[in-house]
């Protein structure tokens, strides 16, 4: 599982940068198309998985802009959890697509 440095969803870059501390694991900022990702929390560093989970949680809230949905925190920390569970038991590669 890596986190990537940028995608596209629905035609616009978002990128995905590091950053030593923020409020909180991560964030997405609809203003710029970036999703910030925090390298340390309360002072200790986040962990490889910590940083995935967070690239989902924000690539979600990403995907509720860009369909023009209110934000949905509920709904995007379950779909979180899901999404990271189907990564973390997925078995078997068809390559790169
Ligand atoms: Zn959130």
């Amino acid at each position: 599982m890596t986190v990537p440095k940028s995608f596209v969803m629905a035609g616009n870059r978002w990128h995905v940068r590091l950053r030593k501390r923020l409020d909180g694991y991560g964030l997405c900022d609809f203003t710029t198309h970036t999703i910030l990702i925090a390298e340390t929390v309360g002072g200790r560093p986040t962990t490889p998985e910590e940083r995935f989970k967070t690239f989902i949680h924000e690539a979600l809230h990403a995907l509720e802009f860009t369909m023009g949905r209110d934000a949905d925190e509920e709904f995007v920390s379950a779909a979180e959890q899901l999404i990271y569970q189907a990564f973390r038991t997925a078995r078997g590669s068809h390559g790169e697509i």
